[in-house]
């Protein structure tokens, strides 16, 4: 079988500036999730950040990429808007988009929502506890009912996206915050998945349940289909003849 090709980007600001979080993550964020997923097998990765030439999403690398991870907090700003939209536009062609922790805010993600995709959150240690809640859906695949992180950053409903298509994970947090912590929606011909832990002071991508989630997530959103849907065509002749119609249209009937 062809391997499905994954890039991994990550705006890897917090692992330059940041002692702890380099300390977690020397490989950087990408790194550590491209490790994970060349472990689990099946996939071709590659990683990309903000630093690399264009921002490491040359139009070959997109060419070349099934499924998208997005990992970005304190620099979604720098991401230009029309390397957003061009993101945008290849979800709606089809390809994958799995928006990582703090990604709720960035641009390709809020492009595809249309919404605000704000939410609550706060930063005390706190354990979180997932429940799977839909236990047919392929990214749950193998896991079991419950699992656990023993310290994470809180996020908190209300989370301003549209409902989505599939809720596959609740998270459950110590200060009696529960949030929609897996969720996905058909975006065009493309598939994406919110996926909520990952805040960069924690070992979270490092954890193995975490890791299946992720490698399950990319098969998921992995589809060979790639067609665009900007165009709308003027159809000036039909497929049958039209009753009554008494010439074909114009241009200047439109
Ligand atoms: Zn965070």
């Amino acid at each position: 079988m062809k391997p499905i090709r994954v890039t991994v980007w990550n705006e890897g600001r917090h692992e330059q500036k940041d002692a702890p979080v380099k300390a977690i993550y020397p490989q950087g964020i990408h790194g550590c999730i491209a490790a994970a997923l060349r472990l689990a097998g099946g996939f071709e990765v590659r990683t990309a950040t903000l630093d690399d030439p264009e921002h490491g999403l040359t139009d070959a690398v997109l060419d070349a990429t099934d499924v998208l991870f997005w990992w970005g907090h304190c620099a979604h700003g720098a991401v230009p808007d029309a390397l957003a939209q061009k993101v945008q536009q290849r979800v709606l062609a089809g390809m994958g988009f799995i928006a990582l922790h703090s990604a709720h805010y960035a641009k390709p993600f809020k492009l595809l929502m249309g919404t605000n995709c704000s939410l609550r959150w706060r930063e005390a240690e706190e354990k979180e506890r997932f429940f799977v809640i839909d236990h047919a859906h392929p990214i749950a695949a193998g896991l079991p009912d419950t699992f656990e992180l023993p310290h994470e950053e809180m996020y908190g409903e209300r989370f301003d996206v549209p409902t989505p298509d599939e809720l596959v994970f609740i998270s459950w947090f110590e200060g009696g915050d529960v949030f929609r912590s897996g969720c996905t929606w058909r975006r065009g011909h493309g598939r994406v998945l919110y996926f909520r832990p990952g805040h960069e002071t924690h070992p979270t991508y490092h954890d193995r349940t975490i890791q299946m989630v992720l490698a399950n997530a990319a098969r998921w959103a992995a589809q060979p289909l790639r067609r665009a849907t900007n165009d709308s065509p003027w159809c000036k002749e039909s497929f049958e003849p039209i009753v009554g119609a008494d010439a074909p249209a114009t241009t200047a009937d439109v």
